[in-house]
């Protein structure tokens, strides 16, 4: 390859990164912005629903500098599939306070186990999940349940950390594994 040609390169190469590069970044921007399910209050019925925004689609547009959002699924479709999606103005205003995400955080946060009164600082998505019990004492995860009725159940239930969960379950499913001790055998 000769010098000029490699020349050549080089500067095609820079300008290319040059060119794409923020457009890249920007649209990773909107990818990362707007994808997760969100709870918005549907206009039509005033009720929550769970919706999650097409974050390919965002992204796309937001590389060229423009904002497009739609809807790639909503808790009222496919009834309601065709609607004008103005709940996507709620999603636009807020985009970070109507994540279910955010939302489950907040509920939970600095709230003590129905059980056993430990304070939960942090949720843990994946491995020790905090749960919910319900009026009659049952206990169940909390991503168990329809993210749209997460505003109702967090109204009737009470918080419940992963330990309470599991011994809770354990001592409702296999009852005979369980044996419970009281607290004056121990000094
Ligand atoms: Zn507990």
């Amino acid at each position: 390859m000769s010098t000029g040609t490699f020349w050549l390169i080089s500067i095609v190469a820079a300008v290319a990164i040059a060119f794409l590069l923020p457009r890249a970044v920007r649209g990773a921007r909107a990818y990362f912005k707007f994808r997760g399910k969100r709870l918005v209050t549907c206009p039509e019925t005033h009720r929550p629903a769970a919706v999650e925004v097409d974050a390919a689609k965002a992204a796309v547009a937001g590389a060229a500098t423009a904002q497009h959002l739609e809807l790639s699924q909503c808790s009222r479709w496919p009834e309601k599939a065709g609607c004008g999606q103005e709940c996507l103005r709620q999603i636009e205003a807020a985009p970070v306070d109507c994540l279910v995400r955010t939302i489950v955080t907040r509920w939970y946060s600095g709230k003590a186990c129905a059980i056993c009164g430990k304070i939960i600082h942090e949720v843990e998505w994946l491995g020790h999940k905090p749960a919910l019990r319900n009026p009659e004492g049952k206990t169940i995860y909390w991503d168990a349940v329809s993210a749209e009725k997460l505003p109702d159940v967090f109204a009737t239930h009470g918080p419940v950390c992963w330990d309470c969960h599991v011994a809770e379950t354990l001592l409702r499913e296999h009852p005979e594994l369980v044996v419970m001790r009281s607290p004056k055998w121990y000094p």
